[in-house]
């Protein structure tokens, strides 16, 4: 099957999130299910810096006002074609802010041009490769349904788009439509209209062949109002076409045994050797090297993580005997309480504000414990690092959080399947809880290496995902529905 996978991020050239992991790894966990991937990405500056050989295969003298160029790359696995639009994506900034935090102002010209992109390579606009089946991710590429829905192109192929946070919806005044080379009828209630707005993401949802989350819990809360976020009503209308697929990790990245920012390598038989790891992250945010655990959170600092909660629970953690550890971006007065605590207890509290990959991967490999109190959570993959990393997550029971941590329960632990603690509603008295119950754990060694063994052991590779993911293309291409693709 040849899929054109179209995406805003994609890991390791562009990344703000859990999107760019997935959209980086399943084209590599499909190859083994016959799926070829190719990635349609927008032409950051970011990205040119690693594409050298990035050559022209399609120049458009006037996409919406200005030249732009389709190049076609690999890098590492990755099959790309990147949209160079300079008027659109050279840039300062990131992916979807500028460089003081604010969103580009064009942002609906820049990805609806993205999606239009996607919708005229889908109708065989480069010779010799056409698409059996595209798959979009989020609101910045779910317009590519929309284009293939009123495009006079003969050649229509079914598509998939998957919701990787609904809170992000492509909400834009209905005069962008007519800029964007969409007729008015777009603008209907069963289209693209929203609230007396257009939602690019509703727009998707409405004629995207089928829409998946990024786990089956999160597909069972979007379609009621408290998750929903205004889309529970145009996810409920298409109930047949809405599933879940959980995320995968891409584990040869995530491998401590192999892991290039680890000072030490281990894995689940040599568990002991993270206590190396332990002492140099504490060195490198400059805490004691003391007994108590280490809490570590590595996160956007917004109100969907709980980021608020972290800086409420950080003195108890650090009264209690522990030690905090903190790196994330995000909502200014979330990084102020969190400074402030660090400023208060600067042995037992570290905090980093920023995005790095390198120190995002030294946490997991040296801290015992990793909490996330999401308030919502489509998947999380901080926790399935974790798991694998030995560190024990604390999460909150939502979304992919529920469906991919065991709670330490008296039942799970004698069973032998706990893997972390989990609790509900997310509030920071909740947090606090279960904060003591991982502190009751830990001063109990058997109990955690049992814990951190059996989370080890879990097994969140693509490998299930990505089967699923295939079987659910081969359904949608017309004449593969009777053949099952296999592993
Ligand atoms: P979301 O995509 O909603 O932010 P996920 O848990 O799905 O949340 O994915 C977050 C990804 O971004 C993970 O790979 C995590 O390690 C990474 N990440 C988040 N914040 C940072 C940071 N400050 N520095 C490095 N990596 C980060």
């Amino acid at each position: 099957m040849k899929i054109l996978s179209v995406a805003s991020e994609i890991f390791p050239l562009i990344k703000t999130g859990g999107l760019a992991d997935v959209t980086g790894s399943l084209p590599k966990a499909l190859e083994g299910y016959n799926c070829q991937t190719r990635t349609l990405v927008p032409g950051y500056p970011q990205l040119f810096a690693n594409l050298p050989d990035a050559r022209q295969i399609y120049f458009f003298p006037d996409l919406f006002g200005a030249p732009a160029s389709l190049l076609q790359a690999r890098y590492e696995q990755l099959d790309l074609l990147i949209l160079d639009a300079p008027a659109l994506y050279n840039r300062p900034g990131g992916p979807y802010l500028d460089e003081w935090g604010h969103d580009h102002p064009d942002n609906w010209k820049r990805f609806a041009v993205l999606s239009y992109v996607a919708s005229a390579i889908a109708g065989g606009l480069i010779a010799g490769w056409s698409p059996d089946l595209v798959h979009t991710h989020d609101w910045q590429t779910a317009l590519t349904s929309v284009y293939m829905q009123y495009s006079s192109n003969a050649r229509k192929v079914p598509s998939v788009l998957t919701i990787h946070n609904l809170a992000f919806q492509g909400q834009f005044p209905t005069s962008v439509v007519s800029q964007i080379g969409l007729p008015p009828e777009a603008v209907s209630l069963d289209c693209l209209e929203y609230y007396g707005d257009v939602s690019y993401l509703k727009g998707g949802i409405r004629t995207a062949s089928a829409i998946t989350t990024v786990s089956p819990t999160y597909a069972r809360e979007v379609i009621a109002p408290e998750l929903g976020m205004g889309m529970a009503g145009a996810l409920s209308s298409r109930p047949r076409a809405l599933t879940g697929i959980v995320n995968g990790i891409d584990m040869d990245i995530w491998n401590p045994a192999t892991d290039a920012y680890l000072p030490v390598k281990y894995d689940h038989k040599r568990i002991r050797l993270r206590e190396q790891n332990r002492a140099r992250l504490l060195e490198t945010f400059r805490l004691d090297g003391g007994p108590g655990p280490v809490f570590a959170a590595v996160t956007r600092l917004t109100w969907q993580k709980g980021g608020d909660m972290l800086a409420e629970v950080a003195e108890e953690i650090s009264a209690l005997g522990g030690k905090l550890i903190v790196l994330g971006k995000g909502e200014e007065h979330i990084e102020t309480a969190l400074l402030a605590a660090a400023g208060r207890h600067p042995d037992r509290i570290g905090v980093r504000i920023g995005y790095d990959e390198a120190t995002a991967h030294l946490i997991h490999g040296g801290c015992d414990v990793i909490i996330q109190p999401s308030r919502f959570e489509p998947c999380g993959l901080t926790q399935l690092y974790a798991l694998r990393y030995g560190a024990v997550p604390v999460v909150s029971r939502t979304g992919g959080l529920s469906e991919t941590i065991i709670d330490a329960n008296d039942a799970a632990v004698s069973a032998r399947v706990a893997t972390g603690f989990q609790f509900h509603p997310a509030t920071a008295e909740n947090l606090r809880f279960s904060i003591h119950r991982a502190f009751a754990a830990y001063r109990e060694p058997k109990k955690w290496a049992r814990l951190q063994n059996q989370g080890m052991k879990a097994n969140f590779s693509w490998e299930r995902s990505a089967g699923q993911y295939a079987a659910l293309y081969a359904q949608l291409i017309p004449d593969r529905r009777r053949k099952a693709p296999s592993a």
